[in-house]
């Protein structure tokens, strides 16, 4: 593949902007080389600016899981553009969102709109606080819940791959509301909270965990936190930001039939436009600003564009509820294809999947906290990536971060993955 245009253009971006990148994780630091420049996208695939064709199994981390330029999503967004794009007032369409939300999303009674995961996660969290009138989050090592200054704090993916375990610049009177504990252990969790129960505002995870790889919990694990939270008069948050209509319709809260007592969503929610939103119980979501005393605002909040793609997106997944079935099948045949190989070649592979969530670690295995992930042998995932790369499939650039699998890769789509994966094994032991 000639890469010669992604190069002059991320030499040119170096100059105006930070690393060359809006987000950290674009950089492929982690994996070595440059990264490629994305043109433009259709259905399953991406062309990036030297025109090389790749599968894409990131799916812009989560967002796209109908695919690129889905037919139904770009209809409703050119008729929202007709429209206007913006009006700083309340529309019809932010109510029909809300009331799609609290019907597929177990927890949420009422939910409020916002513009990221970021947003999502501060804006819950401060609610939680406003709520118990206590200030500590418990938070788990590896988890992410976006750039939040009080939770850079043993934050996963970005944060690992780049090798800092905490960010400049967050002062440590906020780092120090939050305590870090194990990923999977109730035990952890039992003991902090004999210790410090009744200062705990909330416990804020990711039900699946994305961002350290993808993390299944351990049976009984929700469970656990459920009850433990219940009994200290603690919030509950899952951030569901990427398992949010990802992991089932109703996310991972569905899925493992434990519901928190609110809930932070991003990615899919906007379609692929920048959205969030966190919801929950009523009596808790009733603290928000204007109806009660936990400020929370934002001028381009429940923005018309942003609020036609979830819509779009979140109705095509309502309505046919096969697509998840549909992702599952692909999702474990791309895994079952690629263990093959990785066993026939002598590969130490351990695979941790969650529906269309998927992450190929290098290490033996099993890989079920922040601990066991970080010992993965990254130098063998960079090779395996670049391979993947080279063979046109496109993968995200970090050992901890999660592939998402969209409708609108086929199964022809994951056999040629499926070769792909087996040629770029090959290249990682030769
Ligand atoms: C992506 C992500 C976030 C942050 O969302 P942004 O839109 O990037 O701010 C928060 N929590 C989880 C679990 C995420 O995966």
């Amino acid at each position: 593949m000639d890469h010669s245009r992604s190069r002059t253009l991320f030499a040119q971006a170096q100059k105006t902007i930070p690393g060359g990148v809006n987000s950290p994780a674009r950089a492929f630091k982690s994996v070595g080389g440059d990264p490629v420049f994305i043109a433009r996208g259709n259905g399953a695939s991406m062309f990036d600016a030297d025109g090389n064709a790749y599968l894409d199994f990131v799916g812009s981390w989560g967002p796209l899981i109908l695919g690129h330029r889905h037919p139904a999503v770009i209809d409703y967004l050119r008729q929202a553009l007709e429209i206007g794009v913006s009006f700083g007032a309340p529309t019809a369409r932010e109510i029909e969102i809300a009331e799609l939300i609290a019907e597929i999303v177990p927890c949420v009674e009422m939910v409020r709109l916002v513009n990221s995961g970021t947003e999502a996660t501060m804006s819950a969290l401060r609610v939680a606080r406003g709520f118990t009138g206590r200030e500590l989050t418990v938070k788990f090592i590896g988890n992410y819940h976006g750039h939040v200054d009080s939770l850079l704090v043993k934050a996963g993916s970005g944060l690992a791959t780049l090798g800092i375990s905490d960010s400049g610049g967050v002062p440590a009177g906020f780092a120090n509301t939050t305590i870090a504990l194990p990923y999977n252990s109730v035990e952890a969790v039992e003991q902090c909270f004999a210790e410090r129960g009744g200062e705990i505002a909330a416990v804020i995870l990711e039900p699946v965990v994305g961002n350290m790889g993808c993390i299944p919990p351990k049976d009984g694990y929700l469970q656990a936190l459920r009850d433990i939270t219940a009994k200290h008069g603690t919030v509950l948050i899952f951030d569901e930001v990427m398992t949010g209509f990802r992991v089932a319709l109703g996310g991972a809260q569905e899925r493992y039939g434990v519901t928190p007592d609110m809930v932070t969503l991003g990615k899919i929610i906007g379609g692929g436009l920048p959205v969030g939103a966190y919801g929950g119980r009523r009596e808790i979501m009733e603290k928000v600003a204007p109806l009660g005393p936990v400020y929370q605002a934002g001028t381009l909040s429940g923005n018309p564009l942003a609020v036609a793609g979830g819509l779009a997106t979140l109705r095509i997944l309502k309505d046919l509820p096969a697509i998840y079935d549909s992702l599952e099948r692909k999702t474990t045949n791309f895994a079952n294809g690629v263990e093959a190989a990785a066993r026939e070649l002598g590969v130490p592979l351990t695979i941790n999947r969650v529906g269309s969530m998927i992450t190929f670690f290098f290490h033996p295995g099993p890989v079920v906290d922040w601990e066991t992930s970080e010992k993965s042998d990254t130098a063998r995932f960079a090779k395996f990536f670049r391979g993947m790369l080279e063979r046109g499939v496109y993968l995200p650039c970090s050992q901890f971060e999660a592939a998402f699998l969209s409708d609108a890769l086929t199964d022809d789509d994951i056999d040629v993955a499926i070769s792909a994966a087996r040629e770029a094994l090959a290249e990682v032991i030769a």
